[in-house]
């Protein structure tokens, strides 16, 4: 069985390498989601992108930053949000859907209880990653957001 500690409570604070841009989500997690496309390996410098899935009704942040568009090839528009100074990415802001906001856990202070839900994009991973035996696993695009929702809800029902 793969080890799941639970979600601490909110809010999930984060921030970026140098400290001059921090952000808070006041509330639970929709989902945690790793993502395996080209794009998000270029973004990260890693081998895919585990984010939260969040409220940005419940999102804030405190510092400058910088927007990146970038538009996929599905024509789908997301702005890549990073610290003025250090230009560490630390959140998306998806066009198609402005009341989500995608944060890299990886930026979270507290990191110890993210593992993924699901996996998308899954056919492109690199060979070493390992899927969560519970977790769902999409090879592309999923067909609705609400897939990864579900599944992080049924893992994370307490
Ligand atoms: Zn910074
Ligand atoms: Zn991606």
């Amino acid at each position: 069985m793969v080890a799941r500690p639970p979600v601490p409570p909110p809010p999930h604070k984060g921030g970026c390498l140098c400290g001059a841009a921090r952000f808070s989500l006041s509330a639970r997690p929709l989902a945690v989601n790793a993502c395996h496309c080209n794009a998000c390996k270029k973004l990260t410098g890693a081998t895919n992108l585990l984010m939260l899935l969040g409220e940005r009704a419940a999102f804030s942040f405190t510092g400058d930053v910088e927007r990146y568009r970038r538009r996929a090839d599905s024509g789908r528009e997301i702005d890549v949000v990073r610290c003025a100074n250090c230009g560490v990415r630390m959140w998306h802001e998806p066009l198609s859907a402005p009341d989500l906001v995608f944060i890299a856990a990886g930026t979270l202070d507290d990191t110890s209880w993210a593992v993924p839900a699901s996996h998308i994009w899954a056919a492109n991973a690199s060979a070493g990653v390992v899927f969560q035996d519970d977790a769902l696993v999409v090879p592309g695009q999923p067909a609705r957001r609400e897939d990864l929702m579900e599944a992080f809800a049924r893992l994370y029902a307490n």
